[in-house]
């Protein structure tokens, strides 16, 4: 069974690599079938929000949040080794760009992303039934189990499965549909399968036993009805990352890698050997792995660009207060709208043109608008400010689509060799990861050498060692949306030092920064990692 972080052994979260509810995106993991020994996140967040409804009710309450932490949950169940999440075993890399940059709502690639690619897989399969069976049906309803119905609502799981019941493909609803869902709860809307038209509301998801024997935390079942008669269902699981799998889930095969790497210096190696460019390298993986032709690649790493370059620039213009008890009122417009202003100076734009990118799709995704992991939902703002800072320098698409290539060589390697969850490692494997992938992304659209690449990607990684985890009230808001924006422009300034630096005078190496990066999370406070019981999450007073 892989073990991303063999050096941790043991696992707090019942999730794939990061499962949490707010950010957790960085795939299955399999080392999760052990129970979560405390409350994470999505748990807490839960619990906040009653308790923040109870303070609105009662007055303000000056009690920190802490004091309105519930007592550790009870562990939840093992997950079942049938799934595919659990059996998924070590050896050279088999990620694929499709697994890792993945496109849907925030803020929770579990109870958000997940279910809507479930939901949207179901209208999928109902729409190829025979029409005799479709002229039957009259209704379509979701139920949801464990994790997912107990705090799904905060989290707007309700609102991602009906989109993706209506039709709308993940990577593509358009975020003014999505806020119209939640703004009109009542309110009816049309699907048409086959021959049959019929009425969807918010009611047709519904939330159900929170316990119970299920084979994942996040369970879910869809059903297409005649009346009380069942005319197709389908059993799904929300394992972690925004991946799923059903009933009978068999992984897709995979081709095996040409040049099979699990370490940076094997990667070296094969550069030196075939003298062959690195983004060549991991197209030809790509291809060999995922049986996908170069155009279908390039094709996959536009549309990722475009939602990203898309998230910031709505981010750029929306101005309002995030979702949630924090109350969080947004940056990334003002921050842009000031930079017309603004006599910081050519570094100071700079800087705060990147943190007003990073701040932009940060916030996206805490509006539970559309989303690309990269590596987790919590630290999405980072790819997206460089990409767009990119365009702004006129990098062609390219030598963007080898700076995707690039960032997510490293992402992989940090999910191989340690952890991309805040669960797991707090958020030096979040937002540090999401750093290191831009600063190895710009050097390589920038054409910098492959030692540069690395050690910008080393560089940022380093500057992000021990960096907890601790969302106040469980959302992913307060510190993730700023960190994002320091991620990006920690990028930029890794990829700055790598670039002038003399690569060879560099005195520690990615691979080395990667196992630290597993050290200090096998070390790590359970406080720190995605728990809120610690540090910002325990020191913020919300009123
Ligand atoms: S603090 Fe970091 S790891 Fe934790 S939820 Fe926020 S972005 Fe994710």
């Amino acid at each position: 069974m892989e073990n991303p972080l063999k050096v941790i052994g043991t696992s707090s979260t019942t999730c794939g690599g990061c499962h949490s509810a707010g950010c957790g995106t960085c795939g299955p993991s399999p080392h999760t079938s052990k129970a979560p020994v405390a409350f994470n996140r999505r748990e807490f967040g839960y619990t906040v929000l009653a308790a923040s409804a109870s303070a609105l009710l009662s007055g303000c309450s000056q009690q920190k949040s802490v004091e309105q932490a519930p007592q550790p949950a009870p562990a939840a169940p093992a997950l079942s080794p049938e799934l595919a999440v659990v059996q998924t075993s070590k050896g050279p890399i088999m990620t694929t760009l499709e697994e890792f940059y993945k496109m849907g709502p925030g803020p929770s690639s579990s109870h958000t992303m997940g279910p809507m690619r479930i939901t949207y897989d179901f209208f999928q399969r109902v729409s190829k039934l025979p029409e005799d069976q479709l002229q039957q049906a009259t209704s379509l309803k979701v139920h949801l189990f464990g994790s997912l119905s107990a705090t799904g609502k905060g989290h707007g799981t309700d609102r991602a499965s009906l989109a993706g019941l209506l039709g709308k493909a993940p990577a593509t609803c358009p975020p003014q549909f999505l806020d119209e869902l939640a703004a009109n709860p009542d309110q009816a809307y049309k699907v048409t399968l086959g021959p049959k038209t019929l009425d969807l509301t918010l009611k047709d998801i519904i939330f159900d036993a929170t316990k119970g024997e299920f084979p994942h935390p996040n369970t879910m079942t869809a059903k297409l009805l005649a009346g009380d008669q069942t005319i197709y269902e389908l059993e799904y699981y929300s394992v972690g990352g925004g991946f799923i799998e059903w009933k009978g889930y068999k992984p897709p095969d995979k081709g095996q890698p040409k040049y099979p790497f699990d370490h940076a210096r094997d990667l070296k190696k094969f550069l030196i050997d075939d003298k062959i460019p690195l983004p060549q390298l991991l197209l030809q993986n790509e291809m060999a792995i995922s049986g996908r032709s170069e155009k279908e690649i390039w094709e996959f790493l536009d549309q990722v660009a475009e939602v990203m370059v898309r998230g910031v620039d709505t981010g750029l213009t929306v101005e309002s207060v995030l979702p949630g008890p924090i109350k969080l009122h947004s940056k990334a417009a003002a921050l842009q709208h000031n930079l017309k202003t603004s006599s910081k100076g050519e570094a100071g734009r700079a800087v705060t043109r990147v943190a007003s990118y990073g701040f932009a799709m940060g916030e996206e995704n805490a509006r539970g608008h559309i989303i690309v992991t990269a590596p987790t939902a919590g630290s999405a703002g980072i790819i997206p400010a460089v990409v767009k800072s990119l365009r702004d320098l006129n990098t062609p698409t390219q030598k963007i689509r080898d700076g995707f290539l690039a960032a997510a060589a490293i992402g992989y390697l940090c999910k191989h060799n340690a952890t991309l969850s805040g669960a797991e490692g707090g958020c030096q494997a979040e937002v540090g990861v999401g750093s290191s992938m831009g600063a190895a992304m710009i050097a390589q659209a920038l054409s910098a050498n492959p030692k540069v690449v690395s050690n910008a990607a080393e560089s940022a990684l380093e500057s992000h060692l021990g960096m907890t985890c601790d969302p106040v009230a469980g959302y992913v808001q307060v510190p993730c949306i700023e960190r994002c924006a320091y991620g990006a422009v920690k990028a930029w300034t890794a990829y700055s030092i790598a670039s002038e630096e003399i690569p060879e005078q560099r005195r520690v190496d990615l691979d080395t920064t990667i196992d630290a990066m597993a050290l200090t999370a096998k070390e790590m406070n359970s406080k720190y990692k995605e728990t809120s019981e610690g540090g910002l999450a325990v020191s913020v007073v919300l009123c």
